[in-house]
């Protein structure tokens, strides 16, 4: 029996939902010789990535002249992920598909720019400079290497989704998926240049129970592949994902309200053993209060001369805050990995001792972001108030005996 849905018909059966994407791939595939696809190796790339290799593999879709994948790599993925994903590659390769790691300069990773550069976390207001440094960059730049390779635009395949209702509001624009783009799901798209893909998202319409069932059922049968992608379903919480629709980040996200994937996972015995990494939160919390922190006297310009608007703001990690929160994250990685050894399981790797290395240089070497020198105030250490005019307001006696 079909569902009803909102729009009067019967909601769209996955049988419906995989022919609407062999549409798309039939109607826009042909119009380029090279197709890549950008694989977060989350739920929704993965499920369209072996789907993809299904409708090649059984002559259903024609084959491009070559079709690269794209694997982001964060270096904070989930391990149930990391591990799915490594698996996924493997198999990959071996078919003779050309998949690339895309992962941002050393100096640029999420840990190294926070311990060793002294970046604090970000957050939700003033300060997000993530998702653009540890994912879109390293695509764009990988993108234009792969663009310079094929000596012409590719066709990029993204597993952004909109859901049914898209269909039902005139929405659904097969050939590209700029609009409802989040993190972790067609954040690229928004910012890649043009001139380099067009992208197309074949599951658009898909509803996340499709893309639970392809994974769970479909894709690890022998029929379809035999890709080992229901451990990528689990790790959204198995058949709660519908109810929960999880989204997947890095892990110890600051900008998420709540551990929602990783609570998941950890909700499943065999990954109990990644509880410490509910700590990493934490941690980036701590490293926002003022006493981790620097803070401009008072008095900054502008390039212009100017004084800038947000006098006195507080701004990077004092090197100790740095060294503490490196014996944190070392600590929680050391805790998951004395009990990953002792059950048998998959270590997680949050810093390798190359970064481990790198952050320790930044901070022996003193390194402050841009516009730092490292002799500004610890930011708990009260000031005479400077403001954007230039009027300053002298301490009082009692701030400086509470501050005491
Ligand atoms: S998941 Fe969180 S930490 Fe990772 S890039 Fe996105 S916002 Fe930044």
């Amino acid at each position: 029996m079909k569902l009803q849905s909102l729009f009067g018909g019967a909601r769209l059966q996955m049988d419906e939902s995989i022919d609407m994407t062999l549409t798309s791939l039939l109607a826009y595939g042909p119009t380029h010789r090279h197709w890549a696809i950008a694989w977060s190796g989350g739920k929704d790339s993965t499920a369209l990535l072996t789907l993809v290799m299904h409708l090649l593999d059984t002559g259903r879709v024609p084959r491009p002249e070559t079709f690269t994948v794209l694997y982001a790599d964060t270096r904070l993925e989930l391990l149930p992920l990391y591990v799915s994903a490594g698996v996924i590659q493997h198999e990959l390769r071996r078919r003779g598909v050309d998949v690339r790691t895309v992962m941002a300069p050393l100096d640029k990773r999420f840990l190294v720019y926070v311990l060793g550069r002294g970046v604090p976390p970000p957050n939700n207001n003033t300060l997000r400079w993530c998702t653009r440094q540890i994912k879109v960059d390293p695509m764009a730049a990988e993108l234009r290497r792969l663009v310079g390779d094929r000596g012409e635009k590719v066709l990029m395949l993204t597993g952004v989704r909109q859901g049914e209702s898209a269909i039902r509001d005139g929405r659904i624009a097969m050939s590209c998926g700029r609009d409802g783009a989040e993190c972790g799901q067609g954040w690229y798209q928004e910012t890649l240049p043009d001139q380099l893909c067009d992208t197309l998202a074949p599951l658009l319409h898909w509803r996340v129970c499709h893309v639970w069932d392809w994974l769970m059922f479909h894709a690890p049968a022998p029929e379809y592949g035999g890709w080992a992608t229901s451990g990528v379903a689990e790790a959204y919480g198995g058949e709660e994902a519908e109810e929960i629709n999880a989204r997947t980040g890095c892990v110890g996200c600051p900008l998420a309200q709540r551990d929602t994937a990783l609570d998941a996972v950890l909700a499943q015995p065999e990954w109990a053993h990644l509880a410490p990494l509910k700590e990493i939160r934490p941690v980036w919390r701590e490293l926002r209060r003022p006493q981790r922190r620097l803070r401009q006297p008072g008095g900054e310009a502008r390039a212009d001369g100017s004084l800038s608007k947000n006098q006195q703001r507080l701004g990077p990690l004092t090197l100790d805050a740095r060294r503490w929160a490196l014996g944190q994250v070392l600590g929680i990685q050391r805790r998951v990995n004395e009990a990953a050894r002792a059950e048998g399981r998959p270590p997680v790797d949050l810093l390798d001792a190359e970064e481990e290395a790198r952050i320790r240089d930044l901070i022996e070497a003193g390194t402050w972001p841009q516009r730092w020198t490292g002799e500004e105030p610890r930011g708990d250490v009260p000031l005479d108030a400077v403001f954007a005019d230039g009027s300053v307001q002298p301490l009082l006696p009692w701030d400086v005996e509470a501050a005491g």
